[in-house]
Order: structure tokens, then sequence, then C-alpha cells
């Protein structure tokens, strides 16, 4: 395996997990998965989540510390704010448009509705999304806003779930770095700038043991699924969103080869280890140490862009999930609130579709909370909601893969974008992890 590209070393991992998990299930194997195969797998994702905080805020703070005026810093803010709200409408329209064509949810009889209802419904996972939604929707509108601002730094710093926290913290240390004399902030600057330099290295480090890691994820992930039957009755459906979701990384290339004038496939295959990561592990947060490394390192994205852009949009950019949340409400609709089917409320998704995602955690099935104040937005009765989501409950976790695959490859996508219009998109830089190894 030695000498192959990394994202084919991760390919053949998965592609080989998946056929571990498939045996497995097949001879009954899944107590074997779980116990020793699974652990591997929860390891990596811990070890990448690990360096996420120290490598946004070494990265960010360098990042903006090294800006020459602060203007600067307003000037790529706004651009990335516009166009992750941009590239958010275009996916929900996406997604809207496939599934309002197609209308995956008439092909949906009583029976399946029934077997899934039964089987999901009153499950504790059905619940704890209602629980967990229900938490969001008493948060008054400008709450966002409140949570992000940190008042304990060190906590902020200990709770992955506040990453939005820890990045409002390093832009406040960033610039204050520009505004003090150059000679009091060198210090700060230059041992951030070497923590940086050190995390990077871990990422590295992690990413040799990730082909081994994503098998362990894929074969987890498949002795865990449903039976085929029923993932055979949501074929429509998902097919929609994964169209859907196909349709958005095409737009992407077009961006990419519009904007930045560079060749797509060149972009994928710099970019595809964290793709491939994203799809493997269901979070964007988790796969952010490396989607930053390749942007950086293998894309040549400006650190002073990436810092903030990738950081940003990992947390509030998911197009892969506003597109899904837009087809997923409007499936639903279809299959147990035709009545609701209006124009107004289409417009209605596109907005709590768009506000959900920047809401949406970046781990694992968060999209499936946030839908639930989409639904709730548009009026959908309460009493359905369990039922709404006993139907989307069994594609989720593959559904989940796919949308964070999309939600990464846009973040990686506008930060080039915004780095070529601002003159910040240079050659890539590959740094191994033995480039400064004595024996090497
Ligand atoms: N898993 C997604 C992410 O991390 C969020 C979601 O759609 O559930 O980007």
């Amino acid at each position: 395996m030695k000498k192959l590209a990394l994202h084919w070393q991760i390919l053949i991992g998965m592609i080989l997990g998946v056929i571990f998990g498939f045996i497995m299930a097949s001879v009954n194997g899944q107590g074997f998965v779980m116990d020793w195969i699974e652990p591997i797998g929860k390891i990596f994702v811990k070890l990448l989540k690990l360096i996420a905080v120290p490598l946004i805020l070494a990265s960010l703070i360098k990042g903006i510390s090294d800006l020459k005026d602060i203007s600067k810093f307003k000037n790529m803010g706004l651009r990335t704010i516009v166009i992750y709200i941009l590239t958010t409408v275009i996916a929900i329209t996406i997604g809207l448009g496939l599934v309002n064509t197609i209308k995956p949810g008439e092909g949906i009889t009583e029976e399946t509705v029934t077997m899934l209802k039964d089987k999901y419904s009153s499950s504790d996972k059905a619940q704890t999304i209602l629980t967990n939604a229900q938490a969001q929707k008493e948060a008054g509108p400008l709450q966002f806003l409140v949570d992000m601002v940190p008042d304990n730094a060190v906590y902020a710093m200990s709770n992955n779930k506040l990453m939005l926290q820890v990045i409002v913290f390093a832009i406040l240390l960033g610039i204050c770095l520009l505004l003090v004399p150059e000679e009091k902030a060198k210090p700060l600057k230059n041992f951030f700038d070497s923590l940086n330099e050190v995390v990077l290295k871990m990422v590295d480090l992690i990413m040799l043991t990730a082909p081994y890691a994503v098998f362990a994820l894929l074969a987890t992930v498949v002795v865990s699924a449903d039976d085929p039957d029923i993932l055979l009755a949501l074929l429509k459906y998902s097919g929609v969103v994964v169209l859907g979701l196909f349709l958005m990384i095409c737009f992407y290339m077009v961006l990419i080869s519009v904007y930045a004038k560079k060749s797509p496939l060149w972009f994928i295959s710099r970019i595809s280890p964290a793709q491939l990561l994203a799809f493997s592990t269901s979070s964007s947060a988790a796969a952010l140490p490396v989607t930053m490394e390749r942007v950086e390192e293998h894309v040549g994205v400006d650190k002073e862009i990436s810092s903030f852009v990738l950081p940003v949009g990992a947390t509030i950019n998911m197009d892969g999930t506003s597109l899904y949340q837009g087809v997923a409400a409007v499936f639903i609709m279809q299959v147990l609130w035709p009545e609701g089917l209006v124009f107004s409320n289409q417009l209605m998704i596109i907005l709590t579709a768009l506000l959900a995602s920047i809401g949406s955690a970046a781990v694992p099935g968060a999209g499936m909370v946030m839908l639930v104040i989409v639904l709730e937005a548009i009026g959908f009765p309460s009493d359905l909601l369990p039922i709404a989501l006993a139907l989307i409950f069994a594609v989720d976790r593959p559904l989940d893969m796919c949308r964070t695959t999309v939600n990464v490859t846009g973040d990686a996508t506008v930060s080039t974008i915004i780095a070529k219009s601002l003159g910040k998109l240079g050659e890539p830089h590959v740094k191994n992890w033995d480039d400064n190894y004595p024996n090497k």
C-alpha cells in the first residue's frame, strides 16, 4: 500500500470495510465487529476531534495576526458569509426542485408507512431527536448570537460543541495582536505559529492510520444497518437526496473551474482524503483538521483565508444538510400531509432550512434534529412528527454520510474561491510527516 496515494489507500480501506461488514453480518458476527473493530474507528475520530480546537485556535490566530490591516478581515468575513448563504440557498432550491418533480413520496404505500411507524416512531432515538429539537425551538431568535460568545475561554476550548465560541475568542485575540506594538505581539505570534505547525504534523501522523480506521468505521456502519427491505422501500427518496447532492458537487466544480481557474479533477484529487473522511465519519467537525491541511498544503489556499473560512464553514455552512432537509420535509409532506404542500410552505422551507443548517452541529445525525424545526415552522401537525421521523430514519445514516461529504466539499470550494478573489491562492506546498525526520 505504501506507494499508493492516500486517497486510494483510504478508498481501498473503505471498500474492504464494507465487504468485511457484509460478511460479518451474514455470519451473525455483529458482536465481534462491535467489540473488536468499532473501537478502532472510535479512537480515530477521537484523535481527529482532539486536534480540532488547538488547530482552529492556532491557525486562526496566526492567520488573522498575519493580515496587514483589519479591514481585509472584514472584507473576507463579509464575502464568506454572503457566499455561504448563497450556496446554501442554491442547495435547498436544487433539493426542492428535484423532490417536487420526482415526487418520491407518491411511491410509498400504506403498508410501508405502517411498517416504518411500528419500527421507529416510539424508538428511543426518535424521542431523543424530538426532545433535542424542542430544546432548540424554545430558544429565542437571537440565542444563537448569545451562544456564540464565550464567557469562559478555557471552558469553550474544553468542549468540542463550542467550536464557534473558540472561533470568536481566536478572532478577538488575533485582532488584538494586530493592535499591540509588534515587539509585544511577536512572542505570542511565534507561539501560535509553532503550535499550528506542530498540530498540522499531528494531522499527518493521524492520517497514516486513516485507511485502517475507515475500514473499521464502514464495517461498523454496515453491520448496524437496517434490513434491506426497509432500505429498498426508501430507495426513491434516497435517490433524490443523492442526486441533489451530486448536482451540488457538479455546481462546486463549475465554481472551481470558472472562478478559481483550476481543473475540477485536480481539485477533487487534492481534497479527496477530507471528503472520504467526511463520508466515513459523518462529521464535518471530525474531518475539519484534514480539510484544513488539504486545502492549505495541497490546494494552496493561504492560511489567512483557510483558517477563518473553513472552521466557520464547518459549523455554519452545510449545503448538503440543507438540501437534505428540503427534500426530506417535502417527502414527508407528500406521504403524511399533502395538504401542506403549498408554495408558501416551500418558501418557508428555504428560509428555515437555511437557518437550520447554520444551527446544525457538525456531528452525525444533527441534520435530522433540525429537520424537526423546519417541519414545525411550516405548521406540520405535531402528533405526526414521530411518524415523520420514522419514515426517514432507516436511511438517515447513509444519507448523513453523503451530505457530510457535500458539506465539506462546499467549505473547501468556498475557501478556494475566496482565496482566488483576494489573490491568496498560491502554489501547493505539500508537507509529509517525515520531512524533518533525521533518519528518513
Ligand atoms: N453530519 C453532518 C455534518 O457533520 C450534519 C448533518 O447533516 O447531520 O456535517
